[in-house]
């Protein structure tokens, strides 16, 4: 797997033949808690009532509003094809269309899942999430991150990666966020940086080492936020810490787990022998992030939503002298978008807010496609920019600039 998102591999498995189910964000413990108790569960019931929609990749099953069913149609197949792209070294193809389930309340979901305590279910087989009115961002952040088990264990087989590592890549891409062309991965959500720092502080954690050798079946009993915390920051820091500097070795460790009998020596291989350096190391590296470590991350979603919705109302015909006009526009709900090249109207919604929150934002150039720029507090410049192809959105580039060096008086 490139988390980079360059070419190295990755080589994987997926969640065991046992159900994974992604702990609801905003549940406690408790509720947890009673997924390890269930056991067994029942053959799951067929779904009544839903309407079967296609995408590329999926069959998706909803009884959500047409609308809404349009955004997790086109919200899993743009996964998708993330998920492929960051592990495109591969050998591995998803060669069968896999279901989605998506059920238009919590009630009906649990009817279904039998899984209370979850807010997403893989079950080996399907995937199963249940709209959420008041907290989408809830939903969606289980879809990924259940949609990266079923991902994997279609397209690698069962079991080839450890838990640890399934978990803390399935919280990674949770944690992604949809742009509507683009994810962005690599976020930390501030209120949860401030969790994994106090239990790095209070001793909550287990080593590492403990960590790396955790069973299928360990994890799955004890079903614990604080596992998930920990699986994902130790992917997170070897996707990211240090200036990204062990990503090649987090790259090669996946891919070459392919066939190994055991995970040690390939660990070994790559990032030696000394586990309690990185115990330490990984540690420190997140002690030491501050609440905004990753503030580009989440602008550059911002302004690649901006971007994907400008860009639509260019090939509109649309015209902005500046980005004044831009959002005036946007904030009447003026923006045009062809049919063909629809995006969620709460995007545009959340992005609007975002913009808001941060960054000074202008649009760049003299010529009528301009380019949309937002410079940070620190002076770093995040640029978006769009192709038009077909009167459509053929793509959407983010770049991020440093900041530019202050002239000696
Ligand atoms: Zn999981």
């Amino acid at each position: 797997m490139s988390l980079h998102g360059e070419d190295d591999v990755m080589v994987g498995g997926g969640s065991g033949g046992v159900r994974c189910a992604a702990p609801g964000r905003r549940q406690g413990l408790m509720r947890i808690a009673l997924i390890a108790t269930l056991g067994l569960l029942a053959p799951l019931a067929a779904a009544q009532g839903m309407k079967p929609y296609d995408s590329p990749y999926y069959s998706v099953l909803t009884d959500v509003p047409p609308e809404r069913a349009q955004e997790a149609v086109l919200r899993v197949t743009k996964m998708f094809e993330e998920y492929q792209r960051r592990t495109s070294g591969f050998a591995g193809r998803v060669t069968r269309k896999m279901v989605f389930e998506l059920h238009s309340d919590y009630d009906r979901y649990l009817r279904h899942t039998e899984a209370p305590g979850t807010a997403g279910l893989y079950t080996g087989d399907r995937l199963y999430a249940a709209y959420r009115a008041d907290t989408p961002i809830d939903t969606w952040h289980a879809v990924q991150h259940e949609g990266f088990h079923q991902f994997v264990d279609f397209a690698m087989g069962r079991n080839a990666i450890p838990i640890w590592a399934n978990e803390g890549l399935a919280e990674y891409f949770g944690e992604s966020i949809w742009s509507g062309d683009l994810f962005f991965s690599g976020a930390v959500p501030p209120r949860r940086l401030e969790r994994v720092q106090k239990l790095i502080r209070e001793n909550g954690f287990r080593s590492a080492v403990a960590m790396l050798n955790l069973s299928h079946a360990q994890w799955n009993a004890e079903m614990n936020v604080v596992n998930y915390d920990q699986a994902w920051s130790m992917v997170h820091f070897l996707a990211h810490g240090d200036g990204g500097k062990y990503a090649d070795e987090f790259g090669r460790f996946l891919t070459q787990l392919r066939g190994a009998a055991n995970w040690q020596p390939v660990w070994r291989a790559n990032f030696g022998t000394d586990v309690e350096a990185f115990d330490k190391r990984w540690r420190e590296y997140w002690l030491a992030l501050k609440p905004d470590a990753t503030v580009d991350v989440y602008t550059s979603a911002t302004v690649a939503t901006m971007t994907s919705f400008y860009g639509r109302a260019f090939a509109s015909k649309q015209r902005f002298e500046d980005w004044g006009e831009l959002l005036e526009t946007a904030k009447r709900s003026e923006l045009k978008v062809r049919a063909e090249d629809w995006l969620p109207p709460g995007l545009l919604k959340q992005a609007l807010v975002d913009v808001n929150e941060r960054g000074t934002w202008e649009l760049v150039g003299s010529a009528a496609r301009k380019k949309l720029v937002c410079t940070l507090d620190d002076g770093r410049r995040i640029e978006g920019e769009f192709q038009i192809r077909d009167e459509r959105v053929k793509s959407v580039e983010v770049n991020i600039r440093p900041a530019k060096k202050q002239k000696k008086p």
